[in-house]
């Protein structure tokens, strides 16, 4: 993850940092710790900040949701603290199963219309896995698609869910797809699709992306059907380290736990909700209820979200620093949490990463 190469900030349309500090000399970030681990992996990540003296401060918010005109919707003091510092840590929210509120994930996302999803996975050093050498840039589609929440009854034992596709929200999405592989140094563009099935909806999408392709001459674009990728990445994930995958929203959202997957599942991949306005940064995983509270969560994700966001506001020297010393705790293999095999909980992990700074 190191040297920047996964993500940039540098994009006119990416939402800039503000850079004004508080009272106390510091930049306010809005965090949201979350359900089940996520207060767990929010304090390490914070305790790490503190002994690395990033300037950061933590402005918490609270994200309990109400229904305003019957419709999911987080509290007003929430959405103007994150609209004000621009920049969001956010842990995992537990999103009820075929009933209740609408997802608080998708409302932020549709809230502060944060289009890119970008998460990136890349091999630890020190952590087996089939692969060594995985190296992925995938990008998603954030904001409708089959994601759209637009469902309903048609009759008794008959449903119907709209994937919604617009030209406007895939145009963006792939023209940040394709500043994104110009600024990280990425020379390829791949479309992940089934518009063989989805002639209309992944057709538009995949029309788009050939538009928009014309506009970036010196990045060669391809198309993928879905399966074939699954197929292909999880037999040799290295001829994707060279591209940046971008696709409509559910099959990013498979796709990313896949190549988590391969590097050593999901303690370990970060993600960015990249909008032009603020931008959220989160891991990839959810709030993990089965080992919630037990003190045995992974916080590599989050910490590495959170270094996205460090450079997302330029501070690329407390970033460089932060994710070295987390580097070298996971290759040296002492203080690994139990997902990685270890015996370790959260804050003796977080202790070793301290020790390391
Ligand atoms: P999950 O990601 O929470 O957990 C899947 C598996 O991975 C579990 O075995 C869990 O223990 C493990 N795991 C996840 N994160 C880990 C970590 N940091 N360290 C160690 N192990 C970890 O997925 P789920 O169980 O399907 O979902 C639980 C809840 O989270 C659901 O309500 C779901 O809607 C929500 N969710 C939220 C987000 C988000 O906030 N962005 C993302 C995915 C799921």
């Amino acid at each position: 993850f190191q040297n920047q190469r996964y993500y940039s900030a540098a994009s006119s349309k990416v939402a800039k940092f503000n850079g004004v500090k508080d009272a106390s000399g510091n930049f306010p970030v809005s965090i949201i710790e979350g359900d089940g681990i996520g207060p767990e992996i929010s304090q390490a990540v914070k305790d790490i900040f503190k002994a690395a003296g990033t300037p950061i401060s933590w402005e918490p918010v609270d994200v309990t949701p109400t229904l305003v005109n019957g419709k999911t919707s987080i509290p007003a003091d929430t959405i103007e603290s994150i609209q004000r510092n621009k920049v969001a840590l956010k842990g995992p929210l537990a999103t009820p199963v075929g009933k209740g509120h609408v997802s608080l994930n998708l409302t932020l996302r549709r809230t502060f219309n944060l289009f890119a999803n970008l998460r990136p996975c890349r091999s630890v050093a020190g952590y087996k896995t089939p692969y060594d050498n995985v190296d992925t840039v995938l990008i998603r589609e954030n904001t409708e698609g089959e994601y759209s929440g637009i469902e309903h009854v048609v009759v008794d034992g008959v449903v119907q869910s709209i994937k919604l596709i617009t030209r406007e929200a895939s145009e963006r999405v792939l023209r940040f797809a394709f500043q994104q592989a110009e600024e990280i140094g990425r020379k390829k563009v791949r479309v992940v699709h089934k518009a063989t099935i989805m002639k209309m909806s992944d057709g538009l999408f995949l029309k788009v992306a050939r538009d928009v392709a014309k506009d970036y001459p010196n990045i060669e674009f391809d198309a993928e059907l879905l399966d074939n990728t699954c197929l292909k990445m999880v037999t040799d994930p290295v001829p994707y380290n060279d591209k940046v995958l971008v696709m409509p929203n559910l099959y990013g959202d498979i796709l990313s736990d896949m190549c988590a997957g391969l590097i050593g599942g999901l303690g370990l991949t970060p993600s960015g909700n990249i909008g032009d306005e603020c931008s959220i940064f989160e891991a990839v995983h959810g709030s993990a209820p089965d080992i919630a509270g037990k003190g045995l969560a992974n916080p590599t994700a989050l910490l590495l979200s959170s270094m996205m966001m460090l450079r997302h506001m330029g501070l690329n020297d407390y970033a460089n620093r932060i994710e070295k010393a987390a580097f070298d705790t996971l290759a040296e293999g002492k203080a690994l949490t139990g997902d990685l095999g270890g015996k370790a909980k959260t804050h003796e992990f977080a202790a070793a990463i301290i020790s390391k700074l």
